[in-house]
């Protein structure tokens, strides 16, 4: 009885897809370049809103590994263009860092940058889970007219908008 019982067991393993399909996988998010106006030493803080800030937009979501695991205390690195399409090279208007909470989540407050000759209108992102590659993109607006003349623009960082100023965006990463 007992090498019979094994054989099935044994048999059982064998199947084709029976340990892969318990695993999840995540595909990782296509990485962007940072471009010109990246700056280093930006303050700690999720809301990036000025004084008189109008279109305010948020954006929200989760760090996921390839693994569809959260990445708990990831490191997130957002900076953008503000209303008239410019970067502060000087100081740090719109731009800010943050740590995503124990599931991973994030929650950025800020407003909708303007587009600027060339691009379609983009948040540029860093992403980082704790001591592992430093994933660098950029998100983009649906719908957004400014996306087709754009080469760099693709349509997977697209953020998905419930109602204009609220969007979401989960970014897998090495974890
Ligand atoms: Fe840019």
């Amino acid at each position: 009885m007992i090498p019979h019982r094994r054989r099935i067991l044994a048999a059982g393993l064998a199947l084709p897809f029976a340990p892969q399909a318990l695993a999840q996988s995540c595909v990782r998010t296509v990485s962007q370049t940072e471009g010109p106006f990246f700056k280093t030493d930006t303050p700690l803080r999720s809301s990036l809103l000025e004084k008189g800030s109008r279109t305010r937009l948020v954006v929200a979501g989760q760090v996921l590994s390839a693994q569809c695991r959260p990445v708990a205390n990831a490191l997130l690195e957002f900076w953008h263009a503000d209303e008239s399409g410019e970067y502060d090279n000087k100081g740090y208007r719109y731009r800010g860092h943050q740590h995503a909470d124990a599931q991973g989540r994030y929650r950025l407050e800020t407003i909708i940058p303007a587009e600027y000759p060339g691009r379609a209108r983009h948040i540029h992102v860093k992403v980082q889970a704790p001591g592992r590659r430093v994933l660098t993109t950029q998100l983009y607006f649906p719908n957004d007219p400014t996306n087709r003349r754009d080469g760099i623009y693709r349509a997977e960082l697209e953020m998905k908008l419930s109602k204009p100023g609220e969007g979401a965006f989960d970014f897998v990463v090495d974890a």
